[in-house]
């Protein structure tokens, strides 16, 4: 059996972040490197021959749908990520249900096709959010979600979730959740964003070969801004300004490394979530 793993962006811009005081909408307009960081990743990905998911805000689908179109163009599977990066939990079912429903029709009048993957803005989903956010997600003929911490952080996590694709409801909605490891009796995760940024490369391939070894798939996820070391920077306190920007010097150079070892074996998610649909492979 292959164990497909997967590469994924979520592509919004640098001050797309939920950190308590911060506004995103006061940023709006600003200076931004979005497509220049956007077509080094497709520049890298296609070095490789990989074809990523990119979960696209609305609101940058908006403002830029060339950087839309220039992904789909290079093959690229084009996702939701929400419309304005607002957290899901503190949504209603209706609110949520409009901010995807905005979301997908500007990404699908861009690109012409249905767009069937979803992640929730900095996994902001909770066990009592999930029956109705599946339910929509299902209403409006989606096919898969990942957005799922499968572990606990001080921001966002289901500690008790499973750790690998499933159906979580009986409705047809696959969950692909994070990739965590086990670190001291401990989920953690290792594979994205802040997680990818912290931990050493030799870690990371160390745990992707062991995932793949007992045919566990991993998913890679990074943000534009993660490869700029040049991005502007939010006014965060020391905590979080640790997380947001550590170990951003190298993080391209880490993806890299990654996809020298592991390139041959990604695929898109759209494309697996349709042969699990279908039967073609057992979750
Ligand atoms: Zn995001």
């Amino acid at each position: 059996m292959i164990t497909r793993n997967f590469l994924t962006f979520d592509i919004e811009e640098w001050f797309h972040a939920n950190y308590e005081g911060i506004d995103s909408s006061l940023y709006d307009g600003r200076v931004t490197n979005l497509e220049a960081n956007v077509d080094r990743l497709i520049a890298i990905c296609d070095a490789f021959r990989v074809k990523s998911t990119c979960f696209i805000l609305g609101d940058v689908a908006r403002d830029k749908p060339h950087v839309v179109q220039k992904l789909f163009a290079a093959g690229h599977e084009i996702a939701s990520h929400g419309s304005s990066h607002k957290l899901i939990y503190p949504m209603t079912p209706d609110e949520f249900h409009a901010d995807i429903q905005v979301s997908s029709d500007v990404l699908e009048q861009i690109i012409g096709e249905k767009v069937v993957g979803f992640r929730a803005p900095s996994w902001s989903v909770k066990s009592d959010t999930l029956p109705w956010f599946y339910e929509i997600l299902a209403h409006e003929g989606f096919l898969y979600s990942s957005s799922v911490y499968p572990a606990k952080n001080t921001l966002f996590g289901i500690p008790d979730f499973p750790d690998t694709s499933h159906y979580p409801t009986s409705l047809p909605i696959l969950e692909i959740p994070q990739s965590v490891m086990n670190l001291f009796g401990n989920r953690v995760g290792y594979a994205g964003g802040g997680y990818l940024r912290f931990f050493p490369t030799w870690l990371i391939k160390r745990v992707m070969r062991a995932k793949n070894n007992e045919d566990k798939s991993v998913f890679i996820y990074l943000h534009p801004r993660e490869i700029d070391i040049h991005q502007p920077r939010l006014k965060l306190g020391l905590m979080d300004g640790y997380f947001h920007y550590q170990g951003i010097f190298g993080c391209e150079e880490k993806l890299v490394s990654l996809l020298e070892e592991f390139s041959s074996s990604f695929d898109r998610m759209d494309t697996y979530a349709k042969k699990v649909s279908a039967g073609e492979i057992l979750v």
